[in-house]
């Protein structure tokens, strides 16, 4: 069913108390919307506009306390719900996924749909993503420290990219404290190093890839790559991707008594 139905329809039935999704924004850009009453649906929007990872308001108390809510999804939001259901941030009943297939919004009430819905789905990343991680991978170690030391040199500490992603959900962030002060506020070249090394290693087996910290970035860091490429590692050490069932356990802080490795028994 087209979503502005969909989205009608379960409004006027109660079954959810709001929808988030897209409307237009300014100079043709799409942003996102709740709608809280069926007579609103007609604003939603659905295009390749429409690329934020909408799955990052779920964790927001506020949003938690609306009661279930729909959310029209794309293929990286719906690996963002399932990731945040293996991490316990949000209840299957409590969100209802709305699978976007163009315009036509498919109920997905259950993760096992979703996860059915996300097997028929090749993940691929971006080509320019694909080229600069290839540039990345065939540097020396030194080259990619210096690219990286460079590029992290140019951070603002703005936060936008910890703020726009759906798996940095924490209340009180490391990067906030001040008794201690773990790591300097100002943007200089250590502690913007220290933010995104922290950064990475914490999304490590947990990045849904989904690119957003990157395009949130306003100085255009390829800072998603570093988490790509934390998830990469652990995709191929341990074999499991983030998002892709929401009964994963945390690679990085999970053992089993008869792993490969000695050192672990
Ligand atoms: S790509 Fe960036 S925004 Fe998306 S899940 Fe990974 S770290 Fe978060
Ligand atoms: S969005 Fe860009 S400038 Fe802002 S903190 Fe992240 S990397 Fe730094």
């Amino acid at each position: 069913m087209d979503l502005r139905a969909k989205s009608r329809e379960l409004l006027e039935s109660g079954a959810v108390k709001a929808v988030i999704g897209f409307k237009d924004g300014t100079m043709g850009a799409r942003r996102p919307v709740f709608v809280r009453q069926a007579d609103k649906a007609a604003a939603l929007v659905f295009d390749e506009g429409c690329r934020q990872n909408l799955a990052a308001y779920l964790t927001r108390n506020e949003v938690q306390k609306m009661g279930r809510v729909a959310v029209a999804a794309g293929p990286d939001t719906l690996r963002a719900i399932l990731q945040l259901m293996a991490e316990r941030q949000i209840k299957e009943g409590d969100v209802l996924p709305l699978a976007m297939e163009g315009t036509e919004a498919v109920e997905l009430p259950t993760a096992q749909a979703v996860e059915e819905h996300l097997a028929l789905k090749a993940k691929e990343l971006p080509a320019a993503d694909r080229e600069l991680l290839a540039r990345l991978d065939a540097m020396t170690r030194e080259e990619r420290w210096a690219f990286w030391q460079g590029e992290l040199a140019r951070c603002v500490k703005c936060y936008a990219c910890r703020n726009s992603c759906p798996m940095c959900y924490c209340g009180h962030c490391t990067m906030d404290c001040n008794r201690p002060q773990w790591v300097p506020v100002p943007s200089h070249a250590l502690g913007n190093l220290e933010y995104h090394m922290v950064r990475a290693m914490h999304l490590a087996g947990r990045c849904v890839e989904c690119g957003d910290c990157g395009r949130a970035c306003p100085v255009g860091i390829p800072v998603h790559l570093l988490t790509f490429h934390a998830e990469e590692s652990v995709h191929r050490q341990f074999g499991q991707r983030a998002g892709a069932s929401s009964r994963l356990d945390y690679a990085l802080s999970t053992f089993r008594p008869d792993d490969k490795e000695t050192f672990i028994r």
